[in-house]
């Protein structure tokens, strides 16, 4: 079975009907990049930049993120490098964020809801990550949005970014394509008035489940409750799949739903434009992929 698997590596996403989809890979450290590689993924879905954050003792400097940044982009040689800005809240404690214990950290203070009310933290992150765009092919992509207004103010930071890294003359790639998280329903919900505002959504299912279906992800006494496969949940995939298209937006999913394969076809004949996975599920998500017929 695994030579099988090993056998599909440098093949396409390609259904028999000749329907194509981009299979990418979730990873949360630089370590990973050998395993988004030797699995033969497309690209990066998700890369997740906490990492940076927690294993260093204080704020990562600009220097230290870029040249983290810039090292992802450069070993991915040209493929799609899908960077998520800070996604920390109460659950996961840094010391020196200085963050008040909340009794209801999935509800709390987190995410793009901490990096715009400290903006300082925020355009730190996005120089760097700017500079990196020049080694490569980025995506820059905002967490737990829930409103227009907050995307609004994200892409202000980045275009005041932008403008301070030209007048610096620093080098930098002006297409970095950039998007959203959709993993509240507050986000699929208005995902019409939020698909025109930017060029990809990628939707995190971990945390729609969640919220969607009020059932704290950490608490695995719900887990009975949990139902992955929720008709609400799905039809909410469907509902951003469909603003998305229709303003020239992509979609793809990022989230573990991603490499349910009993639901590979259900995203396809949504129109998911894109599935990030866990590295070792790269290849048996294409070889999914390849046993559907869609013309049926
Ligand atoms: C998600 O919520 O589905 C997701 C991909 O992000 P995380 O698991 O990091 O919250
Ligand atoms: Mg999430």
């Amino acid at each position: 079975k695994k030579q099988l698997l090993q056998e599909l590596k440098g093949k396409e996403n390609i259904t028999l009907d000749g329907r194509k989809i981009n299979i990418f890979a979730n990873i949360g450290g630089v370590g990973s990049i050998g395993a988004v590689l030797a699995n033969d993924a497309g690209g990066i879905g998700l890369f997740r930049s906490e990492f940076l954050y927690l294993e260093s003792e204080d704020y990562p400097t600009e220097e230290q993120q870029f040249s983290a940044y810039r090292k992802v982009l450069e070993s991915m040689a040209g493929k799609k490098v899908i960077i998520r800005t800070l996604d920390i809240g109460a659950d996961k404690q840094i010391d020196y964020f200085g963050l008040e214990k909340e009794d209801n950290p999935a509800l709390g203070l987190r995410a793009v809801r901490i990096c715009l009310t400290r903006p300082e933290i925020f355009k730190t992150q996005l120089r760097a990550l700017y500079r990196a765009s020049a080694f490569g092919d980025l995506g820059i992509m905002f967490p737990m949005i829930t409103s227009v207004a907050e995307v609004e103010k994200c892409l202000a930071v980045c275009e005041e970014v932008k403008a301070e890294l030209k007048s610096d003359g620093i080098r930098f790639n002006e297409n970095t394509e950039i998007g959203i998280m959709i993993e509240t329903p507050a986000a699929a919900v208005i995902s019409d008035l939020l698909a025109p505002l930017v060029d990809f959504f990628s939707v995190g299912t971990n945390d729609l489940t969640q919220y969607t279906l009020a059932c704290d992800r950490q608490n695995a006494k719900l887990e009975p409750f949990v139902d992955t496969h929720h008709e609400a949940v799905l039809r909410l995939i469907e509902m951003a799949a469909n603003n998305a298209h229709k303003n020239g937006t992509w979609i793809g999913i990022c989230g573990e739903l991603a490499a349910d394969l009993t639901l590979t076809e259900t995203f396809m004949r949504m129109g998911i434009d894109e599935l990030s996975v866990s590295p070792p599920y790269v290849l048996p998500l294409r070889e999914k992929v390849r046993s559907l017929d869609l013309s049926r």
